[in-house]
């Protein structure tokens, strides 16, 4: 598996471009705006986009998901269907983070422990509610890599002051994941800043440490 960063929005977003060494079948996780950025990129590698994946429904991941799955003709896959909420509220949206509005839909919603295949790389989806309701992450077992949208970061975790968001699902869902994985050696790509690690998070991170019992 390899991959590219693109920094979309206002926001410094992680657009994701990933793709299979073997058969350079490619997707797009979480394009948040700037299509004609992404397009660009995608001119200097010969590779074959088959789907736009989604994390969860914030504008800053969705901007130019819609745009992009028109001109690529492909469908996008994400997230789960809790975060029908934030798409209901999409013009709000728009004011909330003060960004353009869009238009996002005919999106296919995605289960908990759901497989989805770009060439032979293999995610799988697990539901990770508390930043939005319906947010998801994609985890790459041969890769040792997680997508992790906004539930965590280096040193930080996902914004809870939102609505409908909840601190204490929130870290629910990330010690779920860290139980789940069983494993410390897994790189983190986040959908803002510099990627991390689990290790680095377990050890390092203050809102993991936190005792609220
Ligand atoms: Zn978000
Ligand atoms: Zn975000």
């Amino acid at each position: 598996m390899e991959y590219k960063i693109i920094s979309v929005t206002n926001f410094f977003q992680n657009c994701y471009l990933i793709w299979c060494k073997k058969t350079f079948n490619a997707a797009l996780i979480d394009p948040g705006g700037e299509y004609k950025k992404i397009l660009n990129l995608l001119k200097k590698y010969k590779l074959k986009i088959k789907k736009i994946l989604i994390t969860h429904c914030h504008l800053d991941h969705i901007g130019s998901a819609y745009t992009l799955s028109k001109i690529l003709n492909v469908p996008i896959l994400g997230p789960h269907r809790y975060d029908i909420f934030w798409l209901k509220n999409i013009e709000l949206q728009n004011k909330l983070f003060n960004l353009p509005y869009c238009v996002f839909k005919d999106n296919i919603w995605l289960k908990n422990k759901q497989n989805i295949s770009i060439g032979k790389i293999n995610f799988k989806v697990y539901h990770c509610p508390g930043h939005t309701p319906g947010h998801i992450i994609f985890f790459n077992k041969s890769n040792r890599i997680i997508i992790s949208g906004d539930i965590i970061f280096k040193n930080n975790i996902g914004r809870t002051d939102l609505p409908k968001s909840n601190f204490y699902v929130l870290k629910n869902s990330i010690k779920k994941i860290i139980s789940l994985l069983k494993s410390k050696d897994i790189i983190i790509l986040p959908g803002h800043g510099e990627k991390t690690t689990l290790y680095k998070e377990i050890k390092n991170n203050i809102y993991l440490k936190l005792k609220y019992e």
